[in-house]
């Protein structure tokens, strides 16, 4: 039947009826927080780049990880800036490191319990450098070398584990990294630590603010020989077959919104829970437009979070996930 017997219109004349007929749901629960934690006491440093994002000390983390849990938010995303960095990222599997440091407070916190403490697994936050693994000197330059650096991401991995992180995620896009954590978690009374590996992680401009949030823009040269080519579909999906052979227990898609596609494309490919990082640079160029007036902010955050998810994100890491949780409520 077409027109006009069919009338598409019926189905949206008032809001009842179209909460009746949506396809897609977005929940606080859905959401995860990602937090910068930085040395010191009653620090809020501002982010320029990314207004509303903040260094946070410990003891700030643990109020947002309160305030985040009142809100009904499903997990945090933790990740930190040492003290000191060196070229081989000890502060990344220090036993006494800022991450492990803000689990075991955050483990202590009635409220934080609610919440699922995800742990984000990688170098460059902790190496004097900037890259996510390992730099040797090459005749031509240098190279991020591949091997040598997941015994430190093993190590890391296992560190966070054991300081209390629910889910451990690799973000480095070393190859073998998924299989070197799940080895060293299995050998060290850590089997039930579940991994969200990164698995097909993009090269992407989008990361730009982060960097500064996290003091983490690699030195010299960039990390386009281990993350993602932008333009290639098929080879995510090698990443995540790979990852998931490894031993990853789910994965997270990053960028979002400018690969939207390769989310879908991974939905209908495996079964594993599939999250997505709606990253800095999404978060800020909207930023930008709400602060010129451009765009309506309310309407156009759960438009951009409803996008991921109906593109088959389960969950989503999102420096907007108070302000939509309160959007929610
Ligand atoms: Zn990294």
């Amino acid at each position: 039947m077409s027109f006009p017997e069919t009338r598409m219109r019926r189905l949206r004349q008032t809001e009842p009826l179209r909460a009746l007929v949506r396809e897609t749901s977005l929940n606080p629960g859905d959401l995860i927080y990602p937090l910068f934690i930085c040395p010191g006491e009653a620090v809020r440093r501002p982010i320029g780049s990314m207004p509303g994002v903040f260094n946070l000390s410990i003891d700030e983390v643990v109020r947002e990880a309160e305030e985040a849990a009142s809100l009904g938010i499903g997990g945090l995303l933790l990740f930190g800036l040492p003290e000191s960095k060196d070229e081989q990222a000890s502060g990344a599997y220090d036993d006494k490191g800022i991450v492990q440091q803000a689990l075991r407070a955050l483990k202590n916190s009635p409220a934080a319990k609610k919440l699922v403490l995800i742990a984000d697994v990688c170098l460059c936050e902790y190496t004097s450098h900037g890259h996510c693994g390992i730099v040797s000197e090459t005749r031509d330059g240098f190279e991020v070398e591949n091997d040598p650096s997941l015994d430190l991401l093993a190590r890391t991995g296992l560190s966070l584990a054991q300081a209390g992180a629910d889910i451990v995620a690799p973000s480095d896009m070393m190859d073998g990294r998924v299989a070197a954590i799940r080895s060293a978690l299995d050998d060290e009374g850590c089997a039930n630590t579940p991994i969200l590996s990164y698995a097909s992680k993009f090269a992407s401009a989008f990361y730009g603010p982060f960097r500064e949030a996290a003091d983490s823009a690699p030195q010299f040269g960039d990390r386009k020989t281990y993350q993602m080519d932008g333009a290639n579909i098929r080879e995510a999906m090698r990443e995540i077959d790979l990852d998931l052979e490894e031993g990853a227990d789910m994965i997270l898609m990053k960028p979002a919104m400018p690969y939207l596609d390769v989310i879908r494309a991974a939905r209908e490919r495996v079964d594993v829970p599939i999250g997505a990082y709606q990253v800095s640079g999404e978060y800020s160029m909207l930023q930008a437009a709400f602060e010129k007036g451009w765009l309506d902010r309310d309407r156009a955050i759960l438009e951009s979070l409803l996008g991921i998810r109906r593109a088959g994100a389960g969950f989503i890491a999102t420096y907007f996930a108070k302000v939509a949780a309160k959007l929610l409520a």
